[in-house]
């Protein structure tokens, strides 16, 4: 059994619409950001995702039922629920990282965006999404 008396380690968990395809990330989230890409608001049918990366090594599927994986460019393959077709993630060939999509948290308002918005040049003209302003730390 693990020891309860470091909790330090964060765990985030999440799935998809029919909750057949769920995850478990440990550890710190590395760059979350959004991206407006084509292919993000194609596999999705949102303007935008808002993405986030966990370490491979840390992260595990745990649900009753495997993500699908779809090859959409070389070397990117999209993780949806075979069930329901929620997106979760997207896996790069070599990258020891797994991208999550933030909406598919149990709480997507644990993760916030950064400033970076990849490919906001391709986003619908009618959309601006705006991010908060971070909330400050405790001191700075
Ligand atoms: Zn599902
Ligand atoms: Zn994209």
């Amino acid at each position: 059994m693990k020891s309860e008396e470091h909790k330090e380690i964060p765990e985030y968990v999440g799935g998809c619409l029919c909750n057949e395809t769920t995850f478990i990330a440990k550890g710190e989230p590395i760059n979350p950001h959004l991206c407006s890409c084509s292919m993000c608001q194609k596999s999705s049918g949102a303007p935008t995702i808002a993405w986030v990366e966990f370490p491979l090594e840390t992260f595990r599927w745990n649900g009753t039922r495997n993500p699908g994986l779809y090859q959409s460019s070389e070397k990117t393959q999209r993780c949806f629920c075979q069930k329901c077709g929620g997106l979760l993630g997207a896996l790069n060939d070599g990258y020891s990282n797994i991208c999550i999509t933030i909406a598919s948290l149990n709480n997507p308002s644990l993760i916030m965006p950064g400033e970076q918005h990849s490919f906001k040049e391709s986003a619908p003209l009618w959309w601006d999404p705006h991010i908060l302003k971070q909330k400050k730390g405790k001191s700075e």
